[in-house]
Order: C-alpha cells, then sequence, then structure tokens
C-alpha cells in the first residue's frame, strides 16, 4: 500500500507555477471585463489552447500525475485567477470525462478531441444531465431517448437545463432515459455531434457569479443521433439494462453495483470541484490580508487590531484545512483507496462552505471598498456561492456522507 504523502515533487511544482504565471498574467486581469460583459472569454480560452493549458493531454497529464494531487493544484491556480474564467476553460472536462468514463476506446479517440478543437479554432463541450424537475434527484430525468432499429438512431426528445456551455457547444454529451421503470439505471448517455438538428439552446441563464461561463437550457427536439453515439455501445446497455430489470423483479435494488460504480466515480471527481472553491477563497484571503496590512485606521494598521487578525487566521486556517481534505480525497481516487467516509464529498463540502466563508469575511474586511466592484473580492463573494449548489450541494454531500459513515439509507 503506498503511503500517504502530501509532497506534489519537483514537476508538479513547476506545473503550478507555470499555471499561476498564466492565472496571474492573463486570466485575473481579464476577469473584471468578462465578468460584466456576461460572456464566454473565447480569446483567454484560445490563449489557454495555445499554450497547452486548454487541451486533452494536459488533463490527461494531470490526471495521471504520480502525485494524486495534479487535478486539484491545476485548478486551484486556474481558479484563483477568476471562477468565471476558469469555469469556461475547464467546463469542458465535464463531458470529456462522461466519454473517458463510459465511452470505447473508438468513442474516445473520435469525440475528445473534438471537444476542445484546436488552438486556432477553439471549441467547448457541454455536459447535459439537469432537468427542470430532476437536479439533485438524478433519477427522475424525463429526457427519453428511443432505438429506431430500422435506421440504428437514436431519438433524443427532452429539455436540459443549467448546462455549462449548452447551446455554445460542439459536443454535447446527452443523459437520456432508455428505460424510465428503472430510474437511474435505465439511463444511457449519447455524445451529440456537432450541427446536429434538432438540438437548440434554450434561454441563457443571466446570473449572480461565475458569470463568463455561459450557462444555459437544451432542447432535444427529435434528434437522432447515430447507433455509435451511445456512450459503451448497445450491447453493453442492453447487458446492463437486463440485470437492472433482473434484479428489480426479483425485488432486490436495481443495479446497486452499478449505483456503486457511479457514486465512486462521482467521489473520485468532487476533490477536483472542491479545489476550484479553494482557488476562489485563496484569492479573497490574499487581498484581505494586504489590505487589512496597509489600511490605516485609528492611527495603526487594522490587522493590528485582534478583532481582524483572527478573521485572518480563521480564514487562512479553513483554506488549509479544505486543501488537506481535496488532496486527501484526490490521493485516494489515484491509489484506488475505498471512499468508507465519502472522502471525496466531505472534500467538496467544506472547501465550498469555505469558500462562501472566506469571501464574505474578505469582504467585511474591506470594509466599504469590499461592497464595490472596484475590489474584486465582491466578485469572488458572488463566484464561491455556486460551490455550495452544483456538482451536488452541500445538503447532498451531508446525505453521502451521513450515509457513508452510517450505512443506513438516510432521507
Ligand atoms: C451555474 C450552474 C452550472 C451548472 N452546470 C451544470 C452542467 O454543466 N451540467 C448539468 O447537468 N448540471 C449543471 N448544473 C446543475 C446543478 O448540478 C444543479 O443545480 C444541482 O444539482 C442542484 O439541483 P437543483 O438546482 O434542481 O436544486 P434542487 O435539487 O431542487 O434542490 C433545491 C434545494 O433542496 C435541497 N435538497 C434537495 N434534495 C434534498 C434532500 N434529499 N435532502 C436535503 N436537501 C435536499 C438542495 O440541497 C437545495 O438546497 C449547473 C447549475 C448551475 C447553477
Amino acid at each position: 500500500m503506498s503511503t500517504f504523502s502530501l509532497d506534489p515533487g519537483p514537476d508538479q511544482i513547476a506545473v503550478r507555477d507555470w499555471l499561476h504565471g498564466f492565472a496571474a498574467d492573463v486570466i485575473r486581469p481579464a476577469a473584471a471585463e468578462w465578468d460584466e460583459r456576461e460572456e464566454t472569454p473565447w480569446p483567454v480560452i484560445q490563449e489557454a489552447a495555445k499554450i497547452g493549458i486548454y487541451s486533452l493531454d494536459f488533463y490527461a497529464q494531470q490526471y495521471f500525475d504520480p502525485s494524486g494531487v495534479g487535478i486539484p493544484i491545476a485548478m486551484e491556480e486556474l481558479f484563483w485567477g477568476d471562477a468565471g474564467i476558469g469555469l469556461s476553460i475547464v467546463g469542458t472536462t465535464l463531458a470529456a470525462v462522461a466519454v473517458l468514463a463510459n465511452g470505447t476506446e473508438e468513442q474516445i479517440g473520435t469525440w475528445a478531441p473534438q471537444m476542445f478543437g484546436t488552438p486556432d479554432d477553439v471549441k467547448v463541450a457541454a455536459f447535459c444531465s439537469s432537468e427542470p424537475d430532476a437536479g439533485s434527484d438524478v433519477s427522475a430525468l424525463r429526457t427519453r431517448a428511443v432505438y429506431d432499429e430500422a435506421k440504428d438512431e437514436w431519438v433524443l426528445n427532452g429539455t436540459k437545463t443549467w448546462a455549462t456551455n449548452g447551446g455554445i457547444a460542439s459536443v454535447h454529451v446527452v443523459v437520456a432515459t432508455v428505460d424510465p421503470a428503472l430510474g437511474a439505471r435505465g439511463q444511457a448517455s449519447f455524445v451529440v455531434p456537432p450541427g446536429t438538428p434538432g438540438l437548440s439552446q434554450g434561454q441563457k441563464f443571466k446570473k449572480h457569479g461565475i458569470r463568463a461561463s455561459h450557462t444555459a437550457e437544451v432542447v432535444l427536439d427529435g434528434v437522432r443521433v447515430p447507433g455509435h453515439c451511445l456512450l459503451g455501445g448497445k450491447e453493453k446497455l442492453d447487458e446492463r439494462l437486463a440485470r437492472a430489470r433482473e434484479r428489480a423483479a426479483g425485488g432486490a435494488s436495481a443495479g446497486s453495483k452499478g449505483k456503486n460504480a457511479a457514486m465512486a466515480t462521482f467521489e473520485a471527481s468532487r476533490p477536483a470541484v472542491g479545489a476550484q472553491a479553494i482557488g476562489i477563497a485563496r484569492a479573497a484571503y490574499e487581498v484581505a490580508l494586504d489590505y487589512a496590512r496597509t489600511r490605516v485606521q485609528f492611527g495603526r494598521p487594522i490587522i493590528d487590531n485582534q478583532g481582524v487578525a483572527f478573521q485572518l487566521a480563521d480564514m487562512k486556517t479553513r483554506i488549509d484545512a479544505a486543501r488537506l481534505l481535496v488532496w486527501r480525497a484526490s490521493w485516494m481516487a489515484a491509489n484506488n483507496q475505498p471512499f468508507t467516509s465519502a472522502e471525496g464529498s466531505m472534500s467538496k463540502l467544506y472547501a465550498g462552505e469555505t469558500a462562501k466563508y472566506v469571501t464574505a469575511q474578505a469582504m467585511q474586511i474591506l470594509g466599504g471598498n469590499g461592497f464595490t466592484r472596484e475590489y474584486p473580492v465582491e466578485r469572488m463573494h458572488r463566484d464561491s456561492a455556486i460551490y455550495t449548489i452544483f456538482e451536488g450541494t452541500s445538503e447532498i454531500q451531508r446525505l453521502v456522507i451521513a450515509r457513508a459513515i452510517s450505512g443506513m439509507p438516510i432521507r
């Protein structure tokens, strides 16, 4: 068994410093503009693509880094620069991970490169699971996928919501139900290739934070995709459905093995989202620390007051604690350790709550300035709020942890 270590090693430190340079020189200076414009920052994504940060290769390298913490380190640095731009740069990976996790080698080879495009012609991808009536309850999806055997095509109908890059993506990955009676076990994922008729963008949401990241509804109206767009292939789906039906008929919970595999995937991906939240928290903490050192009231810097200094001490402590949880969970995933206490969910829960807490404290330390758009902490506070909502709300993380530690079907 490998020994738990928090030393990322020299290669990873070099990557971190390189990413930090990009975040400081390119992302941070552009943050306020794209937040106000509420548009996808294509020129910044292109810059990232030119130097290799926006590519499948880059994320694969970080994922397979032997330290186990390549992905959280990358996420923290990019989101330290800005969360809205950060999500515009890494949003494609949501769809890419779905293809990597469920697709055949041929599907990965075909679709993953199309999701990113090329540095001269960058593309983004979207992962469409959530629906108006299926958010936390992913088993309630209504989007239907029906097989047209004569044409070897799947026909998709339904409305997806909250899709990051939805409608502006080249490739959309859509989760749909093939057999509604089987709940989550009756679902499958489909690639919708660029330019497929019937897929359109619905409303684009005007958001509280991460405003540079595009979030929209995706409408699927008689979308026909070739049979080979079913991730994993029809044979595998048929086998999975047959097993689920057998279990359901036998009274067992339908496909608990499959459910466990899905949970393990979530546990492994949640630390990456936690790391994004830590990036925001660290950025706000640094601004607040600088401000507290230089802002003079009552003839002395405000940090001279324990009331302010202790706030900063708590902020730093929580950020470091959150990072330890994130790195532990990420290391566990890389080393195939079982998440017996839902350690991935723990890390996302704590990091998300920390980002909200730290950014609120930072605004307080900056006083009136913290409340204005002249300083970045107001934006960081708005951006942090999504981290207790998406990729599983804080309540859902607690539910997962509570079930893992108790072994009870807590509701
Ligand atoms: C900016 C943004 C980007 C997103 N990007 C994507 C994306 O790319 N792809 C995608 O598929 N989805 C995406 N989402 C959707 C996101 O994952 C959902 O918003 C999230 O899962 C919550 O679902 P909901 O909004 O329907 O809230 P609901 O599930 O309706 O929850 C409402 C409230 O009830 C609570 N609640 C619900 N069930 C329980 C329970 N059993 N116990 C206790 N409390 C409970 C929740 O915690 C929450 O506080 C995005 C969302 C946003 C806002």
